[in-house]
């Protein structure tokens, strides 16, 4: 009988669960809208979604991909930035409903583990993993292992500090890099664009109607695909950022390949392209090594729940 594990990627408006095989395929998948205020009602939503994508299967593992700290066991959120878990036992509460092994991974890590072993990255060894979505999320792999940290903090890129006093930061800091990088930087730049006028300003104005609360980032992607010069423009800004922050983190890590992906990437080349031109001047010793292949993501939303399946499966082994 072929052994499956699943998993299951919480998100902030639905939970996703998947019946996922040794090699990454989703054999079944179902869904459930995330209650962002209940934590109880939560855990049975998912709970029902993992048994239903069970059914008759023999299952090794349970893996939950969360948004926010997890501890280095996986058992327990620390902090939730969009829903409300405080030092919340979530696999003890999974694993209580359920008669499988549940663990609880943080959803970059688990999206860069499906990137590792099934996507953009199956080929490398050291992986750097910068998810663009509305922040900036990351993940590592180094020496073919997950790089959780001492107490499963490690890998916030997002939050290192690129400008000394530079934009305020959710988190208290200010400059972080997640200030230049994210979706939220994207749509502050593109309202400042609007707000200036000018021609740049032109296409923005023109879907937007002049209202700044109706700009979005997949306005401002649409609008660069088709070519308006100031939305290539901030994609340009955000890539050079992006491609200048990696060569620091691959100076530290020396990466074999960079892996874009979060709802940003969408914008494809127009984001890639900058990123690379700058990630390729700012590594260090650059005459004298193979520069980390900077790729985007290719395994898109499936990422959280095929690495949170993955993961569970290798915990099931000991790994
Ligand atoms: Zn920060």
């Amino acid at each position: 009988m072929t052994m499956y594990s699943i998993g299951v990627d919480i998100g902030g408006t639905k939970i996703a669960a998947g019946l996922v095989s040794a090699q990454g395929e989703i054999v079944a998948q179902t869904r459930r809208p995330t209650p962002s205020d209940d934590p109880t009602k939560l855990e049975a939503l998912v709970a029902e979604a993992v048994l239903e994508v069970a059914g008759e299967h023999e299952i090794s593992g349970v893996g939950v991909a969360a948004a926010g700290f997890v501890d280095a066991a996986g058992e327990k959120v620390i902090f939730a930035p969009n829903l409300a878990w405080r030092n919340h036992p979530l696999a003890e509460r999974v694993r209580a409903l359920v008669p499988f092994a549940v663990h609880v991974d943080n959803d970059a890590n688990a999206a860069g583990w499906a990137e590792y072993q099934f996507g953009a990255a199956r080929a490398a060894n050291d992986m750097l993993m910068l998810t663009v979505g509305t922040g900036l999320g990351g993940a590592m792999v180094t020496n073919g292992n997950l790089v959780r940290g001492a107490y499963g903090f490690a890998a916030e890129v997002g939050h290192l500090r690129v400008v000394p006093h530079g934009h305020r930061c959710g988190c208290g800091m200010d400059g972080c890099w997640e200030q230049y990088v994210s979706g939220n930087a994207l749509v502050r730049d593109a309202r400042q664009l609007l707000s200036e006028g000018g021609e740049l300003a032109a296409g923005l104005l023109d879907v937007s109607g002049g209202d700044a609360d109706r700009v979005n980032g997949p306005m401002i992607t649409t609008l660069a695909k088709a070519g308006d010069p100031g939305c290539v423009a901030l994609l340009q800004e955000l890539g050079r950022w992006l491609g200048e922050g990696a060569a620091s983190v691959v100076n530290l890590l020396d990466s074999d390949v960079v892996v874009i992906g979060g709802g940003v990437s969408d914008a494809g080349a127009l984001l890639l392209e900058p990123a690379q031109e700058a990630f390729t001047k700012c590594l260090t010793a650059r005459a004298y090594r193979t520069p980390a292949r900077v790729v985007l993501a290719e395994m898109g939303n499936d990422a959280g729940m095929v690495g949170a399946a993955d993961l569970a499966r290798l915990a099931a082994q000991g790994h």
